[in-house]
Formats: structure tokens, C-alpha cells, sequence
């Protein structure tokens, strides 16, 4: 759960308000596509959520830890709640998918044998089992995408950050990018997408939650055209 009360950030050195008493609540199991200008304050919301920045005032509440409180030794707890995922992909050049994903789990401890059955799983969920030998050179824009997908999801995060995951990537592939998030949502994961790509939006539906010049233009739940061809 996501909530926001009275959020304003400021930054000291451009003295530019990023964002104007945000008030925001995303519940457990949601899906919301975060759109708005450049410049809006998007990134600065994501940045709020994952503890990078702190608020100038206001509180931000973020699958039960308060973050004005929380202390620096306990960042690392919150950020295992979440998953993130980047336009860029951000996979390490030299490990295979494989590795990609096995080294969320490395770094925190878990125990090998865990590693071994939970990778291929997370793997085999975004359709890449083939591939899981492959070097990320080796792999198209979307199956970079999808590596990196299962990698956020493969400490079994609470909410999955995706900040233009389909940016870089092919727009017919940007669909399947969706459509995988929506699979992973329909199982319980909180997703959070920052998008610019308005046909996806209309395509999808959902709630929308329209960011401008730092305040929430408006927050919605719209029909998408994909319901309307299933009917
Ligand atoms: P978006 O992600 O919607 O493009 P941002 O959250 O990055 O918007 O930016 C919101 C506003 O805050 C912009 O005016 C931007 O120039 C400003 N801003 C963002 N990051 C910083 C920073 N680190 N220092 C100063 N100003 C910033």
C-alpha cells in the first residue's frame, strides 16, 4: 500500500516544487498507470516511494513503513517490499539470465537451494526458460525487458515499480510488457507504471492517475479498449 498525505517536495537547488500537496492512496493489489508531462513530478513521486529523496513536508506511508521515520539501517527492509523496473533494463552485461535474476537472491542470503527452484520458476513466468543461458546482449529489447521483469519479481516484492519499462523497446512488444504486469497483478502484486505512451493507456484502461506541475490533475478508473474487444 501506497499512501500519500499532503505530499510537497521541494528541491533546495533549483528552489522548484516538484510536488504540491499530493494526496494519493494505492491499496494492495491495485493497478495504476502514473502519466503526465515531462517535468510533471513523476520521477519524483517514484523516488519518494523508494526512499531516494525525502518529502519537504507531508507524509508518505509505503507498505506500512512510514518513511519520515524510518531510520537509514531500515531503507534496505523497505526496498525489499518493492521491485523495480527501469526503461534501460539496467541487466549486468557479463552474467547470463540466469545470474541476472539469481543475484537479487544472492545478495540478500537466501539459501541456495530457494535459488534453484525460484529462479527458473520467475524464468519460465515471463516466457524466457529458453533464454536462460543467454547473455543480455544476446536477447531482444522486450526479452531484455522481461529479464529485468523477473528480476523485480523474484524476491516476491509487495509492489513492482515500472517507470517506462516499454520506453526502449518495440511498441508492438510494449503490449506483451503489460500484459505480463497485469498477469503478475491479477496474483496479488501492487503494480505502479509510469508511462508516457497514451495508446497503451487507452488500450489497457485502469485507473490513471495524471500528474501536472505537481498535482494530481486527476485520479480515475477509465474503461480500456481491450475490455471492449473481449466483448
Ligand atoms: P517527471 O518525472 O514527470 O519528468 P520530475 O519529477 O523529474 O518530473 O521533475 C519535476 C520537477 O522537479 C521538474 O521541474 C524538474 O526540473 C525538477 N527536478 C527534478 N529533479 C531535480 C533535482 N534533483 N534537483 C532540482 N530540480 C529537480
Amino acid at each position: 500500500m501506497v499512501e500519500f498525505k499532503d505530499v510537497s517536495v521541494t528541491y533546495n537547488s533549483s528552489g522548484v516544487d516538484a510536488l504540491n500537496k499530493v494526496n494519493l492512496k494505492i491499496n494492495d493489489g491495485d493497478f495504476a498507470f502514473v502519466v503526465g508531462p515531462s517535468g510533471a513530478g513523476k520521477s519524483t513521486l517514484i523516488k519518494l516511494v523508494l526512499k531516494e529523496i525525502d518529502a519537504t513536508s507531508g507524509t508518505v506511508i509505503v507498505n506500512g513503513f512510514n518513511l519520515k521515520k524510518l531510520r537509514r539501517r531500515k531503507i534496505p527492509a523497505l526496498r525489499r517490499t518493492i521491485g523495480v523496473v527501469f526503461q534501460d533494463f539496467r541487466l549486468i552485461p557479463t552474467m547470463t539470465v540466469y545470474e541476472n535474476v539469481a543475484f537479487v537472491l544472492r545478495v540478500i542470503d537466501a539459501p541456495a537451494k530457494y535459488i534453484r527452484s525460484r529462479v527458473p520458476y520467475v524464468i519460465s513466468l515471463v516466457g524466457l526458460s529458453e533464454k536462460a543461458k543467454c547473455y543480455p546482449t544476446e536477447l531482444s529489447g522486450g526479452e531484455q525487458q522481461r529479464v529485468a521483469l523477473a528480476r523485480a519479481l523474484v524476491n516476491d516484492p509487495q509492489l513492482i515499480i515500472a517507470d517506462e519499462p516499454t520506453g526502449n523497446i518495440d511498441p508492438a512488444l510494449s503490449y506483451e510488457i503489460v500484459e505480463l504486469l497485469k498477469g503478475i497483478n491479477e496474483c496479488g502484486t501492487t503494480i505502479l507504471m509510469v508511462t508516457h505512451e497514451h495508446d497503451l493507456v487507452r488500450y489497457f484502461g485502469g485507473r490513471i492517475i495524471n500528474i501536472n506541475k505537481g498535482s494530481i490533475a486527476f485520479d480515475e478508473v477509465v474503461g480500456g479498449s481491450a475490455s471492449n474487444e473481449n466483448k
